[in-house]
């Protein structure tokens, strides 16, 4: 990919830079493999929402289709004669999400749906004692999160006003500071359970530190776990090597997998075998060699896969899986690379427009951001919205202010950056 500097670029701003760009970018080939959503007219629009619902890929379809043809075929004994046995349907997944998140595969497992996975593993590492029973969330996350965690206090009979701590950002500032949290950990770590904060926050679009914070939290005695809704198929993560706890994520934002798709977690292997640990079992948790024994004792699985509730929904993982191939191929390392390059991008055009009616609330540094990039307006943010919308790009709006673009690597295009950049540029004229 080409220098990122783009200020000392004399045609940067120019749209055939952009396009110029685009001709090079090694991971070109994979727009043609999404549909893109049209207009009554059937123009293509320009789509960067892709951390809000990531586009559908081509195969998909076909995928979902075999699985209706071996139903239809084989009726129950497609679970295992089908061609990819459903009993068995999560399992050539888990690699591929294991190199998505820097996992090992019995680390990971694809199962439910966030906010599921995010009670199920709390059930498991949330166990307030007396002394220390605080949960420590970022400040505004998103609200399945706080009413997943206040809730998780009130089920073990706490005031989440006492066991639900919230970090801020400083006074006058956007984002949380890492050096905030390791000092409230630092003094008052004592009293933390468990550390629970999104890997990257969705409305600002922050992305933590995520070695630090899990040194912090174990430092303290605390259990560290991410939601990684918005950092999944976004960020390059290690968490084996990062020694995060546990995380939980959704497969329709970044992964493309479809609305309501299954989503999945990461269980550090130091649980991996460990039958003590409190959790709420379900017949597809317990070990394969004894499940359909029927035994009235649950095994526990080895790794993640113990968490399972339920048998696979194949219909879902089907298109989970057509996506994974994607990524697979595409590689994350490669992804990132682009995707910083888009965003950067983006801010240097968004720089050549006076900046009196909105600002970059997003933080600039690489390290500490993915895909998205959150303008925060500072006039009639709606209206701006609005006529950006009709004027063909798709990305979204959050209250009260704040307009969202992911410029996605899978799928977005330096064209794509170029186009919204100027809309934004002639409509805050
Ligand atoms: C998208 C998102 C969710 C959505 O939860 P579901 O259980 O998938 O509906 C939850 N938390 C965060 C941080 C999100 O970004």
């Amino acid at each position: 990919m080409t220098s990122l500097n783009f200020v000392d670029i004399p045609d940067a701003s120019q749209r055939s830079f952009a396009q110029k760009m685009d001709r090079e970018d090694p991971l070109k080939e994979f727009r043609g493999a999404f549909y893109f959503p049209k207009n009554e007219k059937g123009e293509t629009l320009t789509y960067l929402c892709g951390n809000s619902l990531g586009l559908q890929p081509k195969r998909a379809r076909e995928i979902v289709e075999e699985e209706f043809q071996d139903w239809a075929k084989f009726g129950v004994e497609g679970h295992f004669e089908g061609r990819r046995p459903w009993v068995s349907y999560h399992q050539p997944l888990a690699p591929m999400l294991a190199d998505i998140v820097g996992a090992k595969v019995h680390e990971v497992v694809a199962m439910n749906s966030l906010t599921t996975n995010l009670h199920l593993l709390m059930a498991t590492f949330y166990r307030p004692t007396k002394t220390r029973f605080k949960i420590l969330i970022e400040k505004a996350a998103f609200p399945s999160d706080q009413y997943a965690v206040a809730s998780q206090a009130l089920f073990h009979n706490l005031d989440p006003k006492e066991a639900v701590v919230e970090i801020s950002p400083r006074e006058g500032e956007l984002v949380i500071r890492t050096e905030d949290i390791e000092a409230y950990l630092e003094e008052e770590g004592e009293s933390v359970a468990l550390v629970m904060l999104g890997g990257i926050n969705y409305y600002t679009g922050q992305a933590f530190d995520f070695p630090r914070i899990v040194k912090a939290g174990h430092k303290a005695g605390a259990i560290v776990g991410f939601d990684l809704a918005h950092a999944m198929g976004n960020l390059e993560l290690k968490l084996h090597e990062w020694d995060v706890d546990f995380a939980v994520w959704c497969s329709y934002k970044y992964l493309n997998s479809g609305p309501g798709s299954v989503g999945g977690a990461f269980v550090h292997e130091r649980f991996a075998d460990n039958p003590d640990l409190p959790r709420f079992a379900g017949w597809w948790g317990n070990d394969p060699e004894t499940r359909f024994e029927m035994k009235d004792t649950f095994i526990p699985a080895h790794g993640a896969n113990g968490w399972q509730l339920s048998n696979a929904p194949v219909f879902t993982m089907a298109i989970h899986l057509a996506s994974l191939e994607l990524f697979a191929k595409a590689k994350m390392s490669r992804l990132r690379e682009k995707s910083i390059a888009l965003t950067e991008y983006l801010l240097f055009l968004i720089d050549t427009i006076p900046q009196d009616k909105f600002e970059i609330i997003t933080p600039r540094d690489p390290k500490f951001r993915g895909s998205q990039i959150s303008i925060r307006t500072l006039f009639d943010g709606r209206t701006l919205f609005g006529k950006i919308t009709e004027s063909g790009v798709i990305c979204d709006f959050r209250n009260p202010d704040v307009i969202r673009i992911a410029p996605t690597p899978m799928y977005n295009s330096f064209d794509d950056v170029w186009t919204f950049v100027n809309l934004l540029k002639e409509n805050v004229a």
